[in-house]
């Protein structure tokens, strides 16, 4: 079939068959382009050519898992973070806040322990910050509390969608109860945010496609999250290659075509220098607004930076927190290229 004929059938009537075919033709430099124009130009009349910055503060929760997710940074014991304790989230809110911010995502591992999270949402809240969550796990009762205090979004991630693969991953961790808490979010009427993790070893188009798919049947989604596998030093998966930012490009441009009125982001092994091309791809969402983690380092995330070219933008540490904001940068990406910030 003509690639033009697949691209046609796939916007027409999308099957997962078919768009696998779709990413496999799309490897000469005329059709990867025909894609990625189809899916700007799905963005560009569904939502427009605005880009959602997305802020965050990590970790809000220490991840406590006995067996940690393979693929993870918290599979390395020295590479586990502390949680920001009230006083520093009010710091890091105020510095978001002081940035120009709109929303902020609440980042943390995997804990059962959410007592400290709704004075976190208060705090966010009331600086004026949409805020949304990414913790795991929730219970129904606290989904309805958080969305009382005014949560807009909150995360249940697919990640791998397949049982069997997602407890190869993620040891400890239940496909089944993350399609749970996504339906729950639903019902609450909460926006749903969900991340599909792409280039893991062993997986393929099938797989991540499969999940853009079962993300069709959730009313309530509100954005969609695409992460690149990136590769950590000292996991079981360290020596495996991140896909290139053109893959994650072609991927993003097929979730554009699949989800054409949610938002859609991609994150993971592309960064601030990739956005450029995502955009192209149609995506209209980034996690590259301010944001504040815990320091690795008194360097902040390593000891071996470079000093000798400027860095796209600047990240200070203070009294063990890390303070960053490329969203400047990433306006000049947008006023280069006719994107408003949003
Ligand atoms: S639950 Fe999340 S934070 Fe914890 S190990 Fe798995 S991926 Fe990492």
């Amino acid at each position: 079939m003509e690639f033009e004929t697949l691209l046609n059938k796939v916007l027409e009537e999308p099957k997962i068959e078919d768009c696998c075919k779709l990413l496999e033709k799309a490897n000469s430099f005329e059709r990867a382009r025909k894609l990625l124009d189809l899916a700007s130009k799905i963005r560009d009349e569904k939502v427009g050519r605005i880009l959602k910055l997305d802020s965050f503060v990590y970790p809000v929760k220490k991840c406590v898992m006995e067996k940690y997710c393979i693929y993870c940074s918290n599979y390395v014991e020295k590479l586990r973070l502390e949680p920001l304790s009230l006083e520093e989230f009010r710091t890091a809110i105020d510095f978001i806040k002081d940035c120009g911010m709109k929303r902020v995502t609440l980042e943390g591992g995997y804990n059962p322990d959410n007592s400290k999270i709704p004075n976190f949402i208060v705090m966010a809240k009331k600086s004026g910050l949409e805020t949304i969550l990414d913790i795991y796990p929730i219970s129904q009762s606290e989904l309805r509390a958080f969305k009382a205090l005014g949560v807009s979004e909150i995360y249940s991630s697919l990640e791998i969608p397949d049982s069997k693969l997602f407890s190869h991953f993620k040891p400890e961790e239940s496909f089944e109860k993350r399609l749970e808490l996504a339906k729950e979010v639903c019902r609450n009427k909460i926006g749903l945010s969900s991340t599909i993790m792409i280039g893991l070893p062993n997986t393929g188009y099938e797989i991540w496609i499969k999940g853009l798919f079962m993300l069709r049947e959730f009313e309530c989604l509100k954005h969609c999250a695409i992460s690149s596998f990136n590769p950590v030093y000292g996991t079981p998966l360290q020596n495996a290659e991140p896909l290139s930012p053109v893959s994650v490009a072609k991927f993003v441009a097929i979730a554009r075509i699949l989800l054409p009125d949610k938002d859609i982001s991609a994150c993971g092994s592309v960064g601030l220098q990739s956005l450029p091309l995502m955009l192209l791809a149609g995506a209209n969402r980034a996690y590259l607004g301010a944001y504040v983690c815990r320091a690795r380092t008194p360097k902040g995330f390593a000891e071996e930076l470079e000093d000798v070219f400027k860095p796209d933008y600047e990240a200070k540490v203070r009294n063990g927190l890390v303070f960053a904001n490329p969203s400047e940068a990433v306006e000049r990406i947008c006023r280069d290229f006719g994107f408003e910030v949003g």
